[in-house]
């Protein structure tokens, strides 16, 4: 982590914003809760959902290049053998030798201990991975690892995914799952945690054309973020040091976001070369070549890897799209999330509570619900009921109002620029739908007419 950078933003107000409105709980609160473990609530485990749709959407749905895949936590362990983990995935430590604290070396200076000003040792290292037993038997031979990436398992699938989809050189494979590590220092809400999830893709090409696709995943990847409502300024490319890179990389770049306490990784993009290819072939005897039907010859293909975490990617949304302003004598909070990362999308608001309001707002509720995570809400003023919706960052409010039972006409009112439309209830889903997909806002429904224009309040 460098350069504390103060945003407007702290993560006080997110995490109290997040706990407030069931965005994110502390793991087995009513027993004190898990040291940097998260729980997901109602609507944080749909802004997550929607971050991994997002990136599955990109990443595998939209490409022809590349496929996806789901596999096991828990693998051989010859695995993490092969790949370099049981040797080299470590930490060194340093424990105080009064409190018995331990701390990252590189994260304390001298050999004083931060918390009680103790001695401390000299530094050890600690493998972060979390082990198990397989099976009745806790002994040493049945001992197996919870993944601490998801990258291997796609790796030790490369000749099954080669057979079974006739993909050529050059072509993906992509994964969204959990990981586990035992991290030393945790911290910063749910920027690290010992139970995260991963969106990870690895990209096999020719060799020698490793470089240009290093360098067009970099681009995609930015871009993402871009498109998915992070504001540039917030984001930057750090290239690695030749002694920061890890034992399989021949070149890494982090995205990193500005967050509260500075700028930190958001997702890593290395070029693996053949590493993993190679060391998976060594250890399981299985060739892992790629038959080149051009040159008639067997390639061992390099990797490029786009590793983004998923809970860090909705810090980073989080973050980014909080927003606080004036709002007559309160502040408006508002979460400028994308549509398609909103946790819900629309809320149906009847202005009373008289039945046959209800009825119409019911109605309307049941068929957008078909499409759409939506909410109803019919209690407190009006107004009230917008800031809510503004603090979850749902995009779009329908009102059903009195006039509504003449005009069969609805209000849309839209989150950011808080404007207001009217539209036919028979044009609402698709008018709806084209905002959401992110046409421009407000533009007329072909058949709809603009009954109001205004800003709410
Ligand atoms: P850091 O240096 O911050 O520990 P890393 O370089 O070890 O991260 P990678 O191994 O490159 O991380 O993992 C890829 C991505 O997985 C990271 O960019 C991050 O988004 C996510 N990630 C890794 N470790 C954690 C964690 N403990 N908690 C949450 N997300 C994580």
């Amino acid at each position: 982590m460098t350069e504390p950078a103060p945003t407007k933003v702290d993560m006080e107000k997110i995490v109290s914003l997040s706990r407030r409105r069931g965005f994110i709980f502390p793991s087995s609160e009513i027993y004190g809760g898990l040291s940097s473990c998260w729980d997901y609530g109602p609507l944080g485990v749909e802004l997550k959902r929607n971050v991994k749709e997002a990136w599955w959407r990109a990443m595998v749905q939209e490409r022809d290049d590349v496929v996806g895949l789901d596999t096991s936590i828990i693998m051989h362990p010859q695995t993490w053998v092969a790949s370099g983990h049981i040797k080299s995935f470590s930490d060194p430590l340093v424990e105080c030798k009064n409190c018995h604290l331990r701390w990252r070396a590189d994260e304390v200076s001298g050999n004083k201990c931060p918390s009680c000003g103790g001695e401390l040792t000299e530094p050890r290292q600690f493998n972060l991975m979390f082990k198990t037993f397989m099976g009745p038997v806790e002994e040493e031979a049945n001992v197996v690892y919870l993944r601490p990436e998801t990258a291997q398992g796609i790796f030790v699938n490369f000749q099954n995914v080669l057979n079974t989809t006739r993909k050529k050189l050059p072509f993906g494979i992509a994964q969204i799952g959990k990981s586990f590590r035992n991290e030393i220092t945790t911290g910063n809400f749910i920027f690290r945690s010992r139970e995260f999830e991963q969106m990870e893709s690895e990209f096999f090409v020719k060799p020698g054309t490793d470089e240009q696709w290093f360098h067009y995943w970099l681009e995609e990847r930015l871009n993402w973020y871009l498109k998915l409502g992070i504001k540039r300024e917030n984001l930057r490319l750090r290239q690695h040091t030749k002694a920061e890179l890890a034992h399989y990389a021949r070149d890494c770049y982090d995205i990193e976001y500005q967050f509260p306490m500075g700028w930190a990784e958001l997702e890593g993009i290395a070029n693996r070369g053949d590493f993993d290819l190679v060391q998976h072939a060594k250890y399981s005897g299985k060739s892992l070549d790629y038959f080149d039907e051009e040159t008639k010859e067997h390639i061992t293909p390099y990797i490029i890897e786009p590793s983004a975490g998923v809970d860090r990617s909705v810090l980073a949304f989080l973050c980014d799209a909080y927003d606080e302003e004036p709002d007559k004598d309160e502040i408006r909070v508002v979460l400028r999330l994308h549509p398609r990362l909103a946790p819900v999308k629309v809320a149906v608001l009847p202005l009373s509570r008289r039945e046959n309001l209800v009825k119409v707002a019911t109605e309307i509720y049941a068929e957008l619900r078909r499409c759409w995570t939506v909410s109803y809400d019919d209690a407190q003023s009006i107004g009230r009921r917008y800031r809510r919706q503004d603090e979850t960052g749902t995009p779009f409010c329908v009102t059903v109002d009195f006039q509504s039972l003449e005009d069969e006409q609805v209000t849309i009112r839209e989150r950011d620029s808080m404007n207001q439309i009217r539209v036919p209830i028979a044009a609402l889903r698709d008018t709806l739908a084209a905002k959401l997909e992110g046409e421009d806002l407000f533009v007329l429904p072909p058949d709809g007419k603009i009954w109001k224009e205004g800003k709410d309040g």
